[in-house]
């Protein structure tokens, strides 16, 4: 029987497209784990909506993914540079990609204010989270997609693959 398809971002794989031109891999052995259960789907929203590696840290200010989506929070760079729409594009690009392989699930990278979907960055560049979610978990969440980051490995795993 075909594995069902797993989107995930493609940092939690190791490759180097976070801000800061690096990877956030897991550990082999989830990673193997995974690829039992899942095809992979690796996506990562801030590329596919067209900004470079490395990029300025960006981050959600005057409200999470949902207030972006709808024109009232912007994403800004530490720059100052407004990359709303960049961060808009890749998300919906995301959530396209997810239904080319109807994926149900998605894997996330915790804390991004493309990916985090329990918590996100004040807006304020001084380290602190609060609860919100990103731009493209937003997207995928309302998409009806299921959400994991990577904290949420045992629960991901313990659920039954679809
Ligand atoms: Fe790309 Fe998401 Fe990883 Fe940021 S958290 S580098 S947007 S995959």
């Amino acid at each position: 029987m075909e594995k069902p398809a797993l989107l995930i971002s493609r940092c939690l794989l190791g490759e180097p497209v976070r801000f800061d031109g690096a990877g956030k891999p897991l550990p082999t052995d989830i990673l193997a784990k995974l690829t039992e259960r899942y095809c992979l789907v690796p996506v990562c929203p801030e590329q596919l909506g067209g900004l470079p590696t490395p990029r300025p840290p960006a981050e959600l200010q005057g409200g999470d993914g949902a207030a972006a989506l709808v024109g009232h929070a912007r994403v800004i760079a530490n720059t100052g540079e407004d990359q709303t729409i960049p961060f808009v594009i890749g998300a919906h690009q995301a959530a396209r990609t997810a239904g080319l392989h109807h994926a149900r699930t998605a894997l996330l990278k915790a804390d991004s204010p493309s990916c985090g979907h329990r918590s996100i960055y004040d807006g304020r560049f001084r380290g602190l989270r609060i609860a919100g979610q990103g731009v493209t978990a937003t997207t995928l969440a309302e998409a009806g997609l299921m959400l994991y980051d990577e904290h949420q490995l045992g629960e991901l795993l313990a659920a039954p693959a679809n």
